[in-house]
């Protein structure tokens, strides 16, 4: 496979580049350069102007409205968006309910929900979790019963990222309880504006609430908004999550902080006066890193490029352990950079008014928050140790 980049992915990078400096706005990128909280209206402010533009959706097909464009032509983008400080798009709808939608969605719900995912008109959020059903993503007990025309679901998700704010919930619910637990799921897409529907917000280690309880108390969900056939969600539910999984890679994110850790390293003053830079074990464990990330690189484009049209829930695993394990390493480094100086977390730093004051360089306190933040990158999407059960099934059988 050749990976070098053509004539016209270098003219593609400038394009890209180009529209960054053009229509990125500078409040959000300086968010990103200092680890800061993005709002609501952050996230569709910039999808927005990404619509315009007719890049909204860089992972979907034409058909759909997407770009079309190449694996290659995609990490250019990730790697550049990210390098200018714009935020991610949102996994939801794009990387995971969305494929789902386009591979096995009647042609009605793909006609409403698509168009709406591509133009953020809906704000998607994620209904797998459960208390006891992680992991174990199988043993869930949320129960949808037909009755009629609308199925009546009852129980509890947890771990929901960002469902303060959404619209709409795919959520994988039990739809048989007597045949093995894979065999009697199903995947329903709920209303969260749906009467009995609740959302309870978890605070973090970071201090945010991104993440919440969802409860289901006899909310009523039309039988048109069953994905696909009824206890085939598992099918569904294993070939988002190949997505979900090689999307936490992060490539884009981990060049954008390895760049700001040498940054804040040339900032930063050893014992003896010099820069903390000028240290050899500290580029020596910088240097690692990136070496870290030029493999991540290549394996993603061999793992984008191979799986167009095919499940890419195998080579997905591999990309998610690596991926998340090098962001906790540069935050870790991060941390270590700022040194005696690291502050203690604050919650107030968090925000985009909030006042530079107490001791130590100005990027330690977004780093001390960057630092707990990407604890969780280890454990959503499938923990490092789920991902590692399912590698050495598939090498070992
Ligand atoms: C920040 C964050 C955001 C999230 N967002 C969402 C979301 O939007 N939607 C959603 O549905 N879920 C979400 N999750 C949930 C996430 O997918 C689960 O946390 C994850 O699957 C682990 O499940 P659990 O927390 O129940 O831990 P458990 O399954 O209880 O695992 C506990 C520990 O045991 C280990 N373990 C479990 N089983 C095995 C095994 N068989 N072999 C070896 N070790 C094992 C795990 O690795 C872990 O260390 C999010 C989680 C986090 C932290």
């Amino acid at each position: 496979m050749d990976f070098t980049y053509t004539e016209e992915d270098i003219a593609f990078r400038e394009e890209v580049r180009a529209f960054l400096r053009e229509q990125l706005p500078a409040d959000i990128a300086q968010k990103a350069s200092r680890h800061q909280r993005l709002e609501k209206t952050d996230y569709i402010r910039w999808h927005k102007a990404l619509t315009a533009r007719g890049w909204g959706a860089p992972s979907w097909p034409k058909e759909y409205g997407g770009t079309g464009w190449t694996p290659l032509q995609k990490l250019i983008f990730e790697v550049e968006s990210y390098r200018a400080g714009a935020p991610r798009l949102l996994p939801f709808g794009l990387t995971m309910i969305g494929p789902v939608l386009m591979k096995y969605a009647s042609q009605a719900q793909k006609d409403h929900f698509l168009p709406r995912i591509l133009n953020m008109e809906d704000w998607w959020c994620q209904g797998y979790s459960e208390p006891g059903a992680g992991s174990d993503l199988a043993s869930l007990k949320t129960r949808a019963v037909r009755e009629g025309d609308h199925y009546v679901v009852n129980g509890q998700k947890t771990w929901n990222t960002l469902g303060q704010h959404a619209d709409w919930i795919f959520c994988l619910v039990r739809t048989d309880t007597e045949s093995k637990p894979q065999e009697g799921i199903s995947m329903l897409l709920i209303d969260m504006k749906t009467p009995g529907v609740t959302v309870r917000p978890i605070v973090t280690l970071d201090g945010g609430a991104e993440i919440n309880e969802v409860w289901f108390d006899n909310v009523k969900v039309p039988v048109g908004n069953l994905v696909g056939e009824e206890n085939r969600g598992w099918t569904y539910a294993k070939y988002l999550l190949g997505h979900e999984r090689t999307n936490i890679a992060g490539l884009g994110h981990c060049n954008r902080e390895l760049a700001m850790l040498k940054a804040h390293a040339r900032e930063s003053v050893g014992n003896d006066g010099r820069p903390l830079i000028e240290d050899v074990r500290l580029r020596d464990r910088i240097a690692r890193i990136e070496m870290d990330i030029m493999a991540l690189e290549m394996l993603l484009l061999r793992v984008a490029t191979a799986a167009v049209g095919t499940d890419p829930s195998t080579q997905a695993s591999i990309l998610k352990i690596r991926g998340s394990e090098i962001q906790q390493a540069l935050a870790t480094l991060q941390m270590e950079v700022a040194g005696p100086q690291a502050w203690p977390y604050s919650p107030a730093w968090m925000h985009a008014d909030a006042e530079e004051s107490g001791p130590g360089p100005a990027f330690a306190p977004g780093n001390t928050a960057g630092y707990f933040d990407m604890r969780k990158t280890t454990i959503y999407g499938g923990s490092t140790e789920v991902q590692k059960n399912i590698i050495a099934k598939i090498v070992l059988g």
